[in-house]
């Protein structure tokens, strides 16, 4: 295990993008803040989730396909090598589960040429929102960086992580034991619970027609949660033409609109909000434990964060066991 001390991060960052493109947590000067670039804001490793959709880094909001100019395919460069810190325990479990979703039947190379291409670096520790502690993730990534409330403990779990960190000093026995007394695991989550517990009910048939209903009734299609969610992964393709040129794009999609599964003949088999929301909670909840053996929401809060009108997993899971366990 290593240390970075604060004077020493400007100085690492800095020999990384010799052969990286860093994408880090930045404050936008709007006080948002995202993974980036350092030119678009200040570093700002401590704050917990980001916000935004972390998985983006290789499933972005819009992908060109395919180009054509004058009858002629245009080659695609390839993507230079990313550095990307930022993600949470919660948003690694997000991308692990992205990974086999890509993965399956046929292996998406647009997402894995970026994946592949990539050193992931995890924040953890003293660096939640106002200090909280965010536990160790232990794994699932090349990098692991730790706030112990004055320096970062930084542990490599690749072979790159461990070439990335070489030149940093080692960190003091004393320091390594602290971070394991602070880590021991803590009793369940209880988030985790009502999740568990909302699945169980939606897969028992428990959760009647009206209670989407009500909740549809909630939802304005502002689609804030799909855009945010690290494990939403629908898109639809969009074809721009111009004189000599057409590009054809991928694009994020968004469950809670009316056309996301509108048919061309005008048949919509999700044609009201109560059917919309029902799927985007059942889809998590329900559909992907059956298909992937595991609940596809890993608890990071996003979307319960931007839905203006209370309706995010969490909160639609609450009001779940609460009503019909
Ligand atoms: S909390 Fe919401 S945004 Fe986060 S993984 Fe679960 S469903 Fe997605
Ligand atoms: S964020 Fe809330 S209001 Fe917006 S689309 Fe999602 S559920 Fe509907």
């Amino acid at each position: 295990m290593k240390l970075l001390t604060p004077e020493l991060l400007d100085a690492f960052f800095a020999t990384l993008s010799q052969r990286w493109e860093l994408r880090l947590p930045i404050l936008l000067p709007d006080g948002t803040r995202i993974i980036g670039s350092l030119i678009d804001g200040r570093l700002a490793l401590h704050g917990g989730a980001v916000s935004g959709k972390p998985t983006a880094a290789f499933f972005p909001q819009q992908s060109t396909l395919l180009s054509v100019t004058d009858g002629t395919v245009e080659e695609t460069p390839s993507p230079p090598p990313l550095f990307i810190v930022g993600f949470t325990p919660s948003d690694l479990a997000s991308l692990r589960f992205i990974d086999r979703f890509f993965a399956d039947g046929w292996r998406d190379d647009l997402y894995f040429t970026l994946r592949e291409n990539a050193a992931i670096a995890a924040l953890s520790g003293y660096c939640g929102l106002g200090g909280a502690l965010i536990p160790l993730a232990g794994g699932d990534c090349d990098l692991e960086f730790f706030w112990d409330r004055s320096s970062w403990l930084v542990i490599a779990y690749s072979e790159t992580g461990k070439k990335l960190i070489e030149d940093l000093p080692d960190a003091a026995r004393t320091e390594v034991v602290e971070l394991l007394r602070q880590t021991t695991p803590s009793l369940p989550d209880e988030n985790e619970t009502v999740i568990r517990a909302a699945s169980l009910l939606l897969r028992a048939d428990r959760v009647p027609d009206s209670f989407w209903a009500e909740i549809g009734d909630r939802c304005i299609a502002c689609t804030g949660c799909n855009l945010a969610c690290p494990t939403c992964t629908c898109f639809g393709v969009q074809d721009w033409r111009s004189a000599n040129k057409t590009e054809r794009s991928r694009m994020w999609d968004s469950c809670q609109l009316d056309g996301f599964m509108r048919e061309a003949g005008g048949h919509n088999p999700l044609g009201s909000e109560a059917e919309r929301t029902r799927r985007r909670i059942h889809h998590k909840l329900a559909a992907d434990p059956q298909k992937w053996g595991e609940i596809s929401c890993f608890l990071c809060g996003r979307c319960d964060a931007v839905c203006p009108t209370g309706i995010g997993i969490l909160a639609v899971a609450g009001e779940i066991v609460a009503r019909f366990a």
